[in-house]
């Protein structure tokens, strides 16, 4: 039996093997594995060059400073710092956060902890494609509006947020712009001066690299100080304090530096697999696309059908690694809050799909996918005919 197909790189992405052979040189005797804060010996500082040339890989495709990189274990992590870390040290400024109601769970349930904290929280609704609209956030800030935290890329859908109009409708009325942009890097540009962002989230996972790191961009600006979430040795300017992880920081620097290098011509042919895929199943009828494909990225396809249950068609898929909704809430048979949030009916958003397409798919993996796809829909549905 050959292995499944692995089409949810949304969820997680394979270490790209130059990004593993970079980190297997961080690890043992002969390698760079001292710790980054020993000052006292040559081992620690080879250490810490390892680590903020990572530091500059990160920054770069991003066009940043690297000194505004803050490394944290994962954009959960990140997440956290930004919103609790910020409107905490901004408390007497004001309590209100402006968020939507499809964001990660790492910012809906940090936003929640934050209005159980006393804050309030704003949540808005995405239009049908899965983007916040700049004209409803000018709507929803206010005089004592701190934050807006807003994604890049959904994760579910892979719609693309206009992040440059949001940002300036949060700076003219006087708050902070925090982006989710763990699904962003590799597949859309990114740039923190151009786009005027002022904290931004990033994962080392969904980009080849390794899973347990992330990081903060950190504007450097006197007006942004976030109170730290983890005290310890003062790491990272105090805002993130315990051992810096040198493998993974350095893996995730390579993988960063491959994005910058390959990202565009990874999504472009990925676009075309994403297109054939489609091709596929464009005679079979009662295919919905949640996903806005004219607009989204080419990664990341949703799609619904009729009249088939989502647990079986799950089990007559078995040859197909992929999500339905999002594989933070599959334990659970609601439907995925990202698909109610857009609007599609209970039913539909049972019975979706998430395919997410990588650096590695193959046309042969798409080809199985199309044939299993169809085999399954096809058995399903005959079955369920009166
Ligand atoms: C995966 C993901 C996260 C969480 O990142 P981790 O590094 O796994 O903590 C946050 N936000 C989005 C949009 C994601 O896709």
């Amino acid at each position: 039996m050959s292995s499944p197909v692995y089409l949810d790189y949304a969820a997680t992405t394979p270490v790209d093997p130059r990004v593993a052979e970079v980190m297997s040189r961080h690890l043992t005797l002969d390698g760079t594995f001292a710790n980054p804060a020993s000052r006292s010996h040559m081992p620690g500082w080879l250490a810490e060059q390892a680590v903020e040339n990572a530091r500059r890989q990160v920054a770069d495709l991003i066009n940043a400073d690297p000194r505004e990189i803050v490394w944290t274990s994962g954009a959960t992590e990140a997440d956290n710092l930004a919103l609790i870390g910020y409107l905490r040290a901004n408390r007497e400024r004001g309590r209100h956060l402006v968020t939507s109601t499809i964001e990660h769970k790492a910012v809906i349930d940090t936003a929640k902890a934050l209005e159980s904290e006393g804050f309030d929280v704003t949540w808005l609704a995405p239009d049908a494609g899965g983007r916040t609209s700049p004209e409803r956030l000018a709507a929803a800030m206010r005089p004592d509006t701190q934050l807006v935290s807003l994604m890049a890329v959904n994760n579910e859908l892979g719609s693309i947020n206009d992040i440059s109009a949001l940002a300036e409708v949060a700076h003219a009325h006087g708050a902070v712009m925090h982006v989710d942009a763990a699904q962003a890097v590799g597949r859309i540009p990114l740039d923190v001066r151009d786009q005027d962002i002022d904290l931004m989230s990033l994962s080392g996972h969904k980009v080849y690299g390794p899973k347990g790191i992330g990081a903060l961009f950190v504007k450097r600006s006197p007006e942004l100080r976030l109170q730290a979430l983890i005290h310890g040795g003062g790491h990272e300017r105090g805002m993130r304090s315990g051992t810096l992880a040198t493998h993974q920081i350095a893996g995730m620097g390579e993988a960063f530096a491959l994005a910058a290098q390959e990202g565009a011509a990874d999504q472009t042919r990925i676009g075309v697999l994403r297109d054939r895929l489609l091709a596929g199943l464009a005679d079979i009828p009662g295919v919905h696309h949640n996903t806005d494909t004219a607009t989204a990225v080419p990664n990341i396809l949703n799609l619904g059908f009729d009249g088939v249950d989502g647990e079986s068609l799950l089990m007559a898929l078995r040859d197909i690694a992929l999500s339905t909704g999002s594989a933070c809430n599959s334990a659970s048979v609601e439907p995925s809050y990202v698909l109610k949030g857009i609007g599609v009916p209970r039913r539909l958003a049972l019975a979706s799909l998430r395919l997410s397409l990588g650096r590695f798919t193959s046309d042969e993996d798409i080809e199985r996918a199309v044939s299993a796809l169809r085999h399954a829909l096809m058995g399903l549905r005959e079955r369920a005919a009166p």
